[in-house]
């Protein structure tokens, strides 16, 4: 067997073997992948990379992820929640939401 030498770190060996997916906080299954002896990276062939997008989309977590703009409400700053997230997360107008910061990221937990 060709020895594949990792692209991220370029020292490790990369070996089959299987990665557990998630995707914001969902689990999708397990997925076969090389994965590097050193950095611990994974990689996915084409194949996979669609049954991992396949199974995002089954589970209507696909696109969860997307742009949003920061505006001003006042002297605080407001950051709209697409509908698409706040039907994932059931989300209502009114509702108390828990919010904090987590090195560069906002985290609003219901
Ligand atoms: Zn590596």
């Amino acid at each position: 067997m060709v020895k594949l030498k990792c692209p991220v770190c370029d020292k490790g060996n990369l070996r089959k073997g299987k990665i557990a997916e998630a995707m914001f906080g969902v689990s999708l299954g397990a997925f076969p992948a090389l994965i590097c002896s050193k950095c611990g990276e994974s990689f996915t062939d084409e194949e996979t990379t669609r049954k991992i997008q396949a199974a995002a989309k089954k589970k209507g977590i696909w696109g969860l992820g997307m742009k949003t703009k920061v505006t001003k409400a006042g002297n605080s700053l407001a950051v709209r929640v697409p509908k698409a997230i706040a039907d994932f997360m059931d989300l209502k107008q009114g509702q108390e939401a828990y919010i904090h910061p987590e090195k560069d990221k906002l985290v609003i937990e219901k």
